[in-house]
């Protein structure tokens, strides 16, 4: 079929019609790989074989919806870097397109296509029109993804033009934006008093219940900013580690600017 990755036509070939129908051990199997559960120190998740047999061990210790995440991501390098020798740190898995290694990338993207395949995660997304946490929960039990691996693939779908920040304690850790959005919305490193993210990382207060508006600058280091208002929601996943959705409804923000025509002048 015309416009699926190879992920998504496996699933097809299997039948599946359906989020619940995707088996990740059975669809590893059908790809010669067999998936063990261990306790993992240094890593999140690695594989090894040969060109013909692989086995993928997953921390058992990890939330199940990591575990899933994890299986996909090793598929990926099973299917795209097969001979090699990979082992996943936490890190590497599920940070979206803009920020890891292109191997981690690929790998992840294959993931994200083998656990929320677009044939049935578009249509199943259409019936939340608004893109919030509301809808990434939603979505990510519909799949039985995390937070994360859902807000991800929303936001990189195109479900509204957005850009997802996660951040720690030592400040932002990764960010992706929906293809369209221009580069020049790279998201700050540091949390803006304004918003209430940081005391969402602190554990001061709980999630933010929806989306709230909040000037862009308080996300943006730009000086254009500040002429613009975007949407922001914060909730928390995992220990000290939150997640941000800054939703841009302003068309402006969306030009591709008048810097480098300024500039070209
Ligand atoms: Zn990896």
């Amino acid at each position: 079929v015309k416009g699926l990755s190879p992920a998504e036509r496996l699933l097809k070939d299997l039948g599946v019609n359906d989020p619940k129908e995707i088996d990740l051990e059975a669809v590893a199997w059908t790809l010669g790989a067999r998936v063990k559960y261990r306790p993992l120190d240094r890593c999140e998740a690695c594989i090894s074989g040969d060109m013909e047999r692989a086995i993928i061990t997953v921390n058992s210790r990890s939330p199940r919806r990591r575990r899933r995440f994890s299986i996909g991501h090793e598929l990926g390098h099973w299917q795209y870097h097969r001979g090699r020798i990979l082992v996943c740190r936490s890190d590497d898995i599920g940070r979206g397109r803009r920020n890891a290694s292109p191997p981690e990338r690929i790998a992840d993207a294959y993931a994200a296509d083998l656990l929320m395949p677009a044939y049935l995660f578009k249509p199943a997304a259409r019936a939340y029109p608004k893109l919030d946490f509301t809808t990434v929960r939603a979505l990510a039990d519909v799949f039985d993804a995390s937070y994360t691996a859902t807000a991800i693939r929303l936001v990189e779908i195109g479900h509204a033009y957005a850009v997802l920040v996660c951040h720690g304690r030592e400040g932002r850790k990764w960010f992706t934006s929906t293809p369209g959005v221009p580069e020049r919305w790279f998201p700050r490193k540091d949390l803006d008093e304004e918003s209430s993210a940081p005391d969402i990382l602190s554990g001061r207060t709980g999630d933010d219940a929806g989306l709230r508006k909040i000037g862009a600058d308080a996300w943006f280091d730009r000086t254009e900013a500040g002429r613009y208002e975007v949407l922001e929601q914060t909730i928390s996943v995992g220990s000290d580690e939150i997640l941000s959705l800054i939703v841009i409804g302003d068309e402006e923000m969306l030009e591709e600017t008048e810097s480098f025509s300024a500039r070209r002048r």
